[in-house]
């Protein structure tokens, strides 16, 4: 399999070179040339284990890894989880609930981050060479990296998180990794602060050489690959239905991107139903057809506080028939005016497609209830995803919905339902011994930490 750009200026690259080059080198989002199809055989994996199945999709898409070593990572990346079936299925009334959160930080990104840091480790390895990650998180996304990454050859991993602003169990499954690779940065600022300084330090493409700067954020094509295989895995836990309808609590439109690509290779998925939380600018687009940017609000479910989803450019992609010009073009004006347009009808447009909205108060509301009615407590962002589920639901379809968290790593929030949630991991790492560095919001500050 080859990969491409949106934007279309690169064009045949293999899947080793895509892992490393992440965000396209033109600008643009890298998709695979093709997605193949497996709708006809969808029955002959239905027993696989969920290794077994990860291997079968993975090996679509991957053509430059050997098989064994494919199988040897995929194994290696799962067995950090502690669930045998590594995304279970719960069954909540008459909705699928999608367990997400076995893996070592307790989020969804566990199951892209864990195979990501093996593949890469592995490309690196092969080719002698070295790169040193830089993100910023508000949370999730920052520890899962780091879980991904600590302890590998090859690769050094920079986090930037506001100081004070991530809640102390976030900051705790950072910084009680002390991995020589691993660096975690308190700025004295804000998550947009950390962001402004990751971009600034790319935007510096001699310094970004010099050092083979990478990133692991949801741009890299492997972490929507990794993401697809639990559609799968799902479909059968489900008992093989005709069709389903899949609800995915999103911000980045990371997640379901992948459910989008699992139904593009055959998956009978009707519809793919998107939950915001009052960062609603997905669900504006697909309702209305415009793509606007406004102020981020904070909600109780922070990982989904997000106005610009990064993975959208790719849907779009598809949208326009693959005509990277009429792209670009709505791309440019979205980043120059902070708004764009689509036109919506049918031909261009997805009418499989469905998205609502949840206010903080419905979420809260809606964690209460699971409670109470069901004795199981859900995390805000996967109440998000609970609430339009059971909004949308038909009868006589399924309805697959994402839990996305632990609960017990959104306690804060669960207070405020009168709830409380602990989990095993989140204990052990109280009192431990924590390694950081407070940085002032400081470019070159970071760039000879780096250098250094
Ligand atoms: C990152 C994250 C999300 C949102 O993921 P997308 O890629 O935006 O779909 C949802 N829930 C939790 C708990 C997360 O960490």
């Amino acid at each position: 399999m080859k990969y491409e750009s949106t934007r279309g200026s690169v064009k045949g690259i293999s899947f080793k070179d895509a892992v490393i080059m992440g965000l396209a080198s033109d600008g643009g989002l890298l998709l695979p040339e093709t997605i193949p199809f497996v709708g006809g055989k969808l029955a002959d994996w239905e027993s696989l284990s969920y290794q077994s199945l990860a291997f079968e999709i993975m090996s679509l898409y991957i053509d430059d890894i050997d098989s064994e070593a494919l199988k040897e990572i995929i194994t290696r990346s799962y067995a950090t989880f502690d669930h045998k079936a590594v995304t279970p299925l719960r069954r909540l009334e008459d909705i699928h609930l999608l367990e997400l959160f076995h893996g070592p930080t307790l989020a969804f990104k566990d199951v892209a981050l864990q195979f990501l840091g093996n593949v890469l480790e592995h490309i690196l390895k092969e080719r002698g060479t070295t790169v040193n990650i830089l993100g910023a998180t508000s949370g999730d996304t920052g520890s899962a990296a780091i879980a991904g990454i600590r302890g590998k050859d090859n690769i050094n991993i920079y986090i930037m998180f506001p100081e004070g602003k991530t809640s102390p169990a976030q900051e705790l499954q950072m910084t009680s990794i002390l991995d020589d690779n691993v660096h975690n940065i308190a700025i004295e600022g804000s998550f947009d602060d950390c962001q402004q300084l990751m971009k600034a330090v790319f935007s510096d493409l001699e310094f970004k050489e010099k050092y083979n700067l990478a990133a692991v954020n949801s741009v890299n094509w492997t972490r929507v690959l990794a993401q697809i295989v639990y559609y799968f895995s799902a479909y059968y836990q489900m008992g093989s239905p005709d069709k389903f309808d899949v609800c995915v609590p999103t911000g980045n439109f990371g997640n379901v991107f992948s459910a989008y690509i699992a139904k593009k290779m055959g998956l009978p998925i009707r519809r793919l139903i998107i939950a915001t939380n009052e960062n609603d600018i997905l669900t504006q687009f697909f309702n209305t057809g415009v793509y606007q940017r406004g102020d981020v609000n904070f909600t109780h479910s922070p990982a989904m506080d997000i106005q610009v989803a990064s993975n959208f450019e790719r849907y779009l992609y598809y949208k326009y028939d693959k005509d990277s010009e009429k792209l670009s073009e709505f791309i440019d004006q979205f980043l120059q005016t902070g708004k764009a347009e689509i036109e919506l009808n049918t031909k261009q447009f997805d009418d499989s497609i469905v998205a609502a909205s949840v206010s903080n108060k419905e979420t809260i509301e809606t964690i209460r209830r699971i409670k109470k009615d069901l004795d199981y407590v859900v995390d805000p962002h996967t109440a998000v995803g609970l609430c339009i589920a059971n909004r949308k639901k038909e009868p006589g379809i399924p309805m697959l919905s994402l839990s996305t968290a632990h609960p017990a790593k959104f306690d804060d929030v669960l207070a405020l339902a009168d709830i409380e949630a602990t989990h095993p991991t989140l204990e052990a790492l109280k009192g431990l011994p924590t390694r950081k560095q407070v940085m002032a919001t400081d470019v070159d500050g970071i760039k000879s930490l780096i250098e250094s």
